[in-house]
């Protein structure tokens, strides 16, 4: 393993947050936002209502710049810029299949300030094991999703397993022509 499983788990959400802006958005609904709070085993405070989605949407540019920016320096920056604008509590709980983990905002603050407070620890934590290479951008021409490589032999090049089979298709066919005109 290379994070701690609560650090991977927001890393997780986070890049899977930034994702849904490629196109075709798929965080449009409060039902989109509450199925991504499922999946990614988010507890506390939540409004469930379109100010919410608005607001959990506009993260998405913000939490970007935080996997992309890929200077140790700058990245900093942002991530001290994110914890001066969002209040931070750092408590020990067990709760859930993560059993023991840190909670860095309190259970009542803003959902999308606490999805702020995760990605900012979380990446905090890539910045300082040196990394960064980790973030990367999707291999497939069409598409600019993040992909977040945490295998150990660092083999992942697509954000998604769609992205990679539509890669795959293309250079299939690619080498067929090529057969074809020999
Ligand atoms: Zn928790
Ligand atoms: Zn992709």
């Amino acid at each position: 393993m290379t994070f701690a499983p609560d650090i991977e788990a927001n890393l997780l959400a986070t890049v899977e947050l930034v994702n849904t802006a490629e196109d075709p958005d798929t965080l449009t609904t409060v039902e989109q936002l509450d199925a991504f709070y499922e999946r990614h085993g988010y507890t506390g405070h939540r409004d469930r209502d379109a100010g919410e989605l608005a607001q959990v949407r506009a993260l998405r540019p913000v939490l970007r710049g935080l996997l992309t920016t890929g200077d140790p320096e700058q990245l900093a920056v942002l991530v001290n810029d994110l914890l001066d604008a969002h209040p931070t509590r750092v408590r020990l709980v067990t709760h859930g299949p993560l059993g023991r983990h840190l909670h860095v905002a309190d259970d009542d603050s803003p959902w999308p300030s606490r999805i702020c407070v995760e990605a900012a620890i979380a990446v905090s934590d890539v910045l300082i094991a040196g990394e960064l290479s980790r973030f990367g951008v999707c291999a497939d021409d069409g598409c600019d999703g993040i992909v977040l490589d945490l295998s150990r032999n660092r083999s992942r090049r697509f954000c998604s397993t769609a992205c990679g089979n539509r890669h795959a298709a293309a250079e299939y066919r690619a080498r067929q022509r090529e057969q074809d005109q020999a």
